[in-house]
Order: C-alpha cells, then sequence, then structure tokens
C-alpha cells in the first residue's frame, strides 16, 4: 500500500461501539417506504441507514432500482431522522450523483469489485474527496482481487475503508445464497489490519431465518460491524424478499448477539489455555512431519513409476484411499466431508510431486 494510512473505524466521524451497524432495504422503492423504515430503526444501534437505489441484476427486466429519485428520499431519511446514509456506486455517474446529493458513504457491489476497471474508474472519480468507502468482495473466492479493489480506492487517498464480506457465490446447491468461506475475510484482515470489517449476513444466507447465526458467527470472529437489510414488509420487498427483516426483528437480533473480547495481551491467558495452545502448535508440528514423511514415500513410488513406465493417476488407488479415509474419519467423530478436503489437496500436492519426478526433462522450463 501507498504512504495514506488506513484509519481504524473508531477514528471514523460515524462509529461507535462494536457492532457498527448499517440497516435499510436492499432497494429504496418509495420515499414512504423508506420513511417508514427509517422510522422504525433505533439510532443508538444503527449508525448508517442503506438503500439500494442503482440495483445490479443477474438478469435484465428485472427491478433495476428506482434510480438517482431514490437519492432525495434518503435525503429525507437524514433530515428527518438523523441517519447518516449509504447507497451502493457502480460506475461514475453513480458517484457524482451521491456526492451532489449528500450521500455520507459509498459502497462498491460484489459485481463491480470483480472488475478493475470498474473499481479504476471509481476510485478515478473519487480522487480528491474525503469519503468512507465500503468495498464488498468479489463474487468469486479471490482475496487479491477484493484486496486489489481496496488498494485502486486507497491509492485516491481515500483513507477510510471499509470491507464488506458478503459470500461468494458458487454453482449448485448450498445451505447459504453465498458461501461465505469465512478464511477469505479473515486473511484480509490479517493483510489490512485496520480496514473496519463488516459481514452481510443478508447476502451469505439469502434467508431471514439464519441472519442472527451468521451474525453471531461475525461477531465471534471480532468483525467490526454488520449490514443486515431490513424492510417494513419483508415478503413484499421489490428485492431479495426472502432475505430481509424487520426493524423490529434487527432489534431482537442486535439485543441478544453475544460479543466476546478479543484476547489482545496474550501474557492475560490463563495456564490451561496455554497449554491448550501447546498442544496445539505440537500436533500441527506432528501433523507437517506426517506430511513430510509422505511427500518422501510419494516420491518413492514416482520414481518406480518412472522406471516401470506406470502413468501417475490411478483412479481406483485415490478411490480406495479416499473410501478408507472417510470410513476412519466417521469412527474418529469427524466430518467425512472435511477429510475428504484434506485429503483431495494432499493427493494434489503427490500428483504434482510425482509429475516433476517423472519429467525431469521440463526441469529447465520450470527455472
Ligand atoms: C446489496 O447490498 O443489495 C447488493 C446488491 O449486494 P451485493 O453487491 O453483495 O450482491
Ligand atoms: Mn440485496
Amino acid at each position: 500500500m501507498s504512504e495514506i494510512k488506513i484509519l481504524p473505524l473508531a477514528d471514523w466521524e460515524l462509529s461507535s461501539d462494536r457492532p457498527f451497524v448499517v440497516a435499510g432495504p436492499c432497494s429504496a422503492e418509495s420515499e414512504e417506504q423508506v420513511l417508514k423504515i427509517a422510522s422504525q430503526l433505533d439510532k443508538d444501534k444503527v449508525q448508517l441507514f442503506r438503500a439500494g437505489i442503482w440495483k445490479p441484476r443477474t438478469r435484465p427486466n428485472a427491478f433495476e432500482g428506482v434510480g438517482s429519485i431514490g437519492l432525495k428520499w434518503l435525503q429525507t431519511v437524514k433530515k428527518e431522522y438523523g441517519f447518516k446514509i449509504t447507497t451502493e456506486v457502480a460506475n461514475v455517474k453513480h458517484v457524482y450523483e451521491a456526492l451532489k446529493a449528500g450521500v455520507d458513504v459509498l459502497w462498491i457491489g460484489a459485481r463491480t469489485t470483480t472488475n478493475p476497471f470498474a473499481v479504476q474508474e471509481i476510485a478515478d472519480a473519487l480522487q480528491g474527496v474525503d469519503i468512507p468507502v465500503f468495498v464488498k468482495n468479489p463474487v468469486n473466492p479471490d482475496l487479491e482481487l477484493w484486496i486489489g479493489a481496496i488498494e485502486r480506492i486507497h491509492q485516491a487517498g481515500i483513507n477510510r475503508i471499509g470491507a464488506i464480506h458478503r459470500g461468494f457465490s458458487s454453482y449448485g446447491k448450498s445451505k447459504y445464497r453465498n458461501i461465505p468461506h469465512w478464511q477469505i475475510a479473515i486473511d484480509l484482515k490479517r493483510r489490512l489490519p485496520e480496514v473496519a470489517l463488516i459481514n452481510d449476513p443478508s447476502h451469505i444466507t439469502g434467508n431471514s431465518d439464519l441472519i442472527e447465526m451468521v451474525s453471531q458467527k461475525a461477531m465471534d470472529l471480532n468483525f467490526d460491524g454488520l449490514m443486515i437489510e431490513t424492510h417494513n414488509e419483508p415478503s413484499k420487498a421489490w428485492s431479495d424478499a426472502k432475505q430481509q427483516i424487520t426493524p423490529f426483528h434487527l432489534h431482537e437480533i442486535l439485543n441478544r448477539l453475544v460479543l466476546r473480547d478479543e484476547l489482545m495481551d496474550e501474557a492475560l491467558l490463563p495456564d490451561t489455555l496455554e497449554e491448550l495452545r501447546a498442544k496445539i502448535d505440537q500436533l500441527d508440528n506432528d501433523l507437517l512431519d506426517s506430511l513430510m514423511n509422505r511427500m518422501d514415500v510419494v516420491g518413492k513410488i514416482g520414481e518406480w513409476k518412472k522406471k516401470n513406465n506406470i502413468s501417475i493417476y490411478q483412479s481406483s488407488r485415490f478411490e480406495d484411499i479416499l473410501e478408507a479415509v472417510r470410513e476412519k474419519a466417521i469412527s474418529l467423530g469427524l466430518k467425512p466431508e472435511f477429510a475428504e478436503i484434506i485429503f483431495k489437496a494432499i493427493h494434489e500436492e503427490s500428483i504434482s510431486l510425482q509429475t516433476s519426478v517423472l519429467n525431469t526433462q521440463f526441469e529447465q522450463v520450470k527455472k
């Protein structure tokens, strides 16, 4: 990153206690609708009022947002209820209109973050403007693309930057609308510790029944805040009806959230926890030793295959290994899918090692 420092959320003018909460409808639908929702939201609990004005939709001919007229309604929310306001911007025109209308915070949507040209154009339009910007994760699980978008905004001189974790799309059925891949958000915070990390359980779950569970998990992972879609009549919402909750429901969830402290001072660790951590470190070491020993054997088999002109991949052998691993996992009380993921990764690495054993002629090319 350049010399501009990212300001931690605590130093933003609109911050308050954890969690920092962004609430409001997926889409602004009418002036009455946004005003009604704002009137039902508790200002002590919600720091920022959200509403989409320009909606990126997957298929054409769906409701694509009310457009600029909605900015006037957001201004009224600000004036009458004192909320700071935020909306999604996806191009330069959106940026200019939102700035002109006094929008307090901008956010970049998941589909836009995927496209470096679009993000760069938004960043260029923000040169010299002092406004906080939230960058949603890209729709695909690519940490570098997410960080790249944040860097582009940062390089435009913006120093109040937040990251919104809204999950990642996948093909096929899943419990979630967008798979969370929590590790990506954790890695982002590790790489950019000052970035305000906000979880969006609405777009992760796509299901109002799961919002509380995911919000609690985000708090347990030390997220700074939550963005939760809130509608006065969720079932009648013009977009994302299944995942929106009423302001009343939002307040119930916020009241029930358990906020645990992050352990900042390792010296305060109780003995038992320290001992348990030492055990974990030892087990991790053992795991790595075992992996190294396994790779040794894999290399030897590679030599044998080379001598006997046998191909690397023997499908029935891998199926047998997977079957044995799944059975063993079940008997140990581990999830078989978990064991399968690990062994697929190990197998991939084994294949890669044997490929280089069998094909030393490519070594030159690799270097
Ligand atoms: C939204 O917040 O309404 C939205 C469109 O989100 P995302 O960019 O995460 O899909
Ligand atoms: Mn939405």
